[in-house]
């Protein structure tokens, strides 16, 4: 009967939801021993100048280590969101950045800029701007070395709430980037209230370049009216490059100059980038 069918649906229904919800706690235990047990790591991509071809900064990137397996972020930061346990993971990402922005500081007398990426739960943390100006104190960092990565969907949760974040992050002297912009739902007349410096344009509209450039071009306008600094996310090929050079993006990452890191490997091509040119970086690129 019909009713049986309902009712068997149901039992489907609920053996299913009973498995997920056992598979996210399993993957919550085990991020909390990943944390316990050190088994996060961050990469890191480099940013380059495309006028200059030098690397300006990179991108902190979180990685598992796990089993000897490297896990990537999209597998278990959304777990991690949903959980909660996305906040001691993000003060991780927070305190390893300020060590190694530190020990560069320390070892070679560098100053490149790290931007880290904070998810929407953890922007969203009350505690999130005490953690970092904590976090730099504790370090020594100068503030204007770490960027903030928040998506434009985190920012339209609730405009008010992040306005008044961001003007603290600001004034601290932190840099604040809008990652995968032109993906959410931005509004426009807001922007403009946002005390950003930074909007990064997602892969997904690199990836069109040249061909398809409407968006890549209306977002470097934007930029432009609103005095950012803009980055290319995603950039793999010359083509695209020579597109985003000759429309003024100042800056660009992607696997046509070179993969996320480990932190050795980041360093030794960022001193080889000192001395290269954009043309030559090709034979540093490794992976
Ligand atoms: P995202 O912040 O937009 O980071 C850029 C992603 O694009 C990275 O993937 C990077 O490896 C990848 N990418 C860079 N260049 C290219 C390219 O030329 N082609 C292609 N196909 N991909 C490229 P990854 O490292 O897997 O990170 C994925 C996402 O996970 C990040 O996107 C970010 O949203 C999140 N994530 C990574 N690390 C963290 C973290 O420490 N905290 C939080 N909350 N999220 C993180
Ligand atoms: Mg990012
Ligand atoms: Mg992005
Ligand atoms: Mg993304």
């Amino acid at each position: 009967s019909a009713k049986a069918a309902g009712s068997n649906q149901w039992a489907f229904f609920k053996q299913q939801m009973t498995e997920r919800a056992a598979v996210r706690l399993r993957t919550e235990a085990s991020l909390h021993d990943a944390l316990k047990n050190n088994e996060f790591l961050l990469y890191f991509q480099p940013k380059l100048d495309l006028q200059t071809g030098k690397i300006t900064g990179c991108e902190a990137l979180i990685r598992w280590q796990k089993d000897g397996r490297l896990i990537s972020p999209m597998s278990f930061i959304p777990v991690a969101e949903e959980t909660g346990i996305i906040i001691p993971i993000g003060r991780w990402v927070i305190e390893q950045s300020c060590r190694v922005l530190r020990e560069w500081q320390k070892k070679y007398n560098y100053a490149i800029p790290i931007a880290i990426n904070v998810a929407s739960q953890q922007f969203a943390d009350a505690s999130l701007v005490s953690d970092i100006k904590q976090m730099a104190l504790r370090y020594q960092i100068q503030p204007e070395l770490l960027e903030i990565e928040i998506t434009e969907t985190s920012l339209m949760n609730d405009i008010e709430l992040a306005i008044n974040k961001l003007e603290q992050l600001k004034s601290a002297g932190f840099g604040i980037a809008v990652d995968d912009f032109g993906t959410g739902y931005s509004s426009l007349s807001y922007l403009r209230h946002l005390p950003i410096t930074t909007m990064k344009i997602d892969r997904c509209f690199v990836s069109d370049l040249p061909g398809d450039s409407a968006i890549a071009s209306t977002i470097l306008m934007l930029g432009k009216q609103l005095n950012l600094t803009i980055v290319a996310e995603g950039i793999e090929n010359e083509l695209q490059l020579d597109w985003l050079k000759s429309n003024e993006c100042q800056i660009g990452q992607g696997f046509y100059f070179s993969q996320p890191l480990p932190q050795a490997d980041f360093e030794a091509l960022y001193m080889a980038s000192q001395t290269a040119t954009i043309s030559n970086l090709d034979g540093l690129r490794g992976t």
